[in-house]
């Protein structure tokens, strides 16, 4: 054998690169030479068809070498996005440049009124909110439902984004600054702040809802919202409930306990839907006693997550909210921001590009547990390793998760709680140092 695969390659895409008369035709010379041999590993077939792809001006063409590159490796990051360019579901001038870090944008501390609503009833001008039972918008004063406000499941999917054509772009690396917004009510002219990270809120002065309707260019948007389905008086409830149950720690937690309220907050998620697969490999103990050996052994991980959530803001502790995450996606409808009436509304501080790798640590995570606990059960094993190069992120959402967020007080302090706004779950601290920090936080003060 004169010329080994490696070395085909290696001068293919140096004819590539090189941009001498004849060169291309040079590259495809020996790339179709490295893909002819039998001894051709599947990484380096990806590799030479990658770079055929490049050097290939026919879209058909082009289609099918990035097509090729993606049955051997589907998590090929270039060949996705080259794909999303060649179909305009990205385009170049949406590339971030690497060159150039991607800095965080500053919203407009004080935007103009005819960027803030104010959702009034076209009857009475009453104030406008979400009727939990009805599951629509609705006048608090006259009780009339806003037409074309009733949420409807089925009426409107609410559509995935495409993961790859997002990815490279400025917006998914880029996130909010924290600003103070100073908004004037166009209801009763009081002006008033809303805090930072925060895009809708309610005049402390009238109590109208107020909603920041300009999209902040250069960020993703909300695609759905997941309308409440527990009311605030129910949340009080649970909240009282959970205290009964967890009476246990401090001997008059319930006695003492005096419940705040609770507010009702959309905060915001990425959701991923990934898949795949994983392979792994570990040395497993055979045999027992003097006569064990360790013996090498490999295994695949199907991976398949649908909606996997990751929380995009910080107005909530993760770890604080960790019990209460417990949501079912299938209730999302897109979004509106009238629904976000009466609510305070959390803007996202992790970007995109963030999440997802948080997402993909935890299917890795999962799928290692898994396979320890499965197809490693009851053996000895060590240096077990799963690879995760396998696992494709596949589309996203940005979504508004509900929830009621409050507290209570107990012998002169504050403590949080908050409950799933869609099936009532709480999460809570019990009396100890530094929570309120938490409950501070969520606040703004
Ligand atoms: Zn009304
Ligand atoms: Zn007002």
């Amino acid at each position: 054998m004169s010329e080994s695969v490696y070395d085909l390659i290696v001068r293919g895409v140096a004819a590539a690169r090189s941009a001498g008369p004849g060169s291309k035709e040079e590259a495809r010379f020996y790339l179709d030479k490295a893909l002819r041999r039998d001894d051709a590993e599947p990484d380096q077939k990806a590799r030479a068809w990658m770079c055929l792809s490049q050097i290939e001006a026919d879209p058909r063409k082009k289609r099918e070498y990035l097509e090729s590159v993606l049955t051997i490796d589907p998590g090929n990051g270039s060949a996705h996005q080259a794909l999303a360019m060649l179909d305009g579901r990205l385009k170049a001038e949406d590339l971030i440049d690497p060159g150039s870090p991607v800095e965080p944008v500053r919203p407009a501390e004080a935007p103009p009124r005819s960027e803030v609503r104010r959702p009034a009833c076209p009857k009475c001008g009453g104030q406008v909110s979400f009727d939990v039972d009805r599951q629509s918008l609705a006048c608090s004063f006259c009780g009339e439902p806003m037409a074309g406000q009733t949420i409807e499941k089925q009426a409107d999917p609410v559509k995935e984004q495409d993961f790859f054509a997002s990815l490279p772009t400025a917006k998914a690396h880029r996130w909010e600054l924290p600003v103070e917004r100073s908004l004037r009510c166009d209801g009763c002219g009081a002006a008033f702040l809303l805090p930072p990270l925060h895009v809708s809120g309610v005049c402390p002065f009238c109590g109208s809802a107020q909603i920041v309707t300009a999209a902040v260019d250069g960020l993703i948007q909300p695609t759905a919202v997941l309308p409440f389905g527990v009311d605030g008086g129910e949340a009080s409830e649970r909240i009282r409930a959970w205290i009964s149950r967890e009476r246990f720690r401090p001997g008059d937690l319930d006695r003492g306990a005096d419940v705040d309220t609770p507010r009702g907050a959309y905060l915001p998620f990425w959701t991923f839907d990934l898949g795949g697969t994983m392979s792994w490999h570990a040395m497993v103990e055979e045999g027992r006693g003097r006569t064990s050996r360790w013996v090498p052994r490999t295994g695949l991980y199907l991976v398949y997550h649908d909606d996997l959530l990751v929380p995009a803001g910080n107005l909530l502790h993760s770890e604080f909210m960790g019990g209460i995450l417990d949501f079912d996606t299938e209730g999302l409808v897109p979004f509106s921001s009238d629904l976000l009436a009466g609510y305070t509304t959390g803007i996202y501080q992790v970007t995109l590009d963030g999440a997802s790798l948080v997402a993909r640590q935890r299917a890795l995570h999962e799928g290692s547990a898994h396979e320890k606990k499965h197809a490693l059960a009851g053996e000895r094993y060590r240096d077990f390793v799963m690879n995760s190069s396998g696992l494709v992120v596949v589309s996203y959402k940005l979504v508004l998760l509900p929830f009621w967020i409050g507290g209570y007080r107990c012998r002169g302090m504050a403590f949080p709680a908050a409950v799933n706004g869609q099936n009532g779950a709480v999460a809570g601290r019990v009396p100890r140092n530094g929570l309120q920090k938490i409950l501070a936080r969520f606040w703004g003060q």
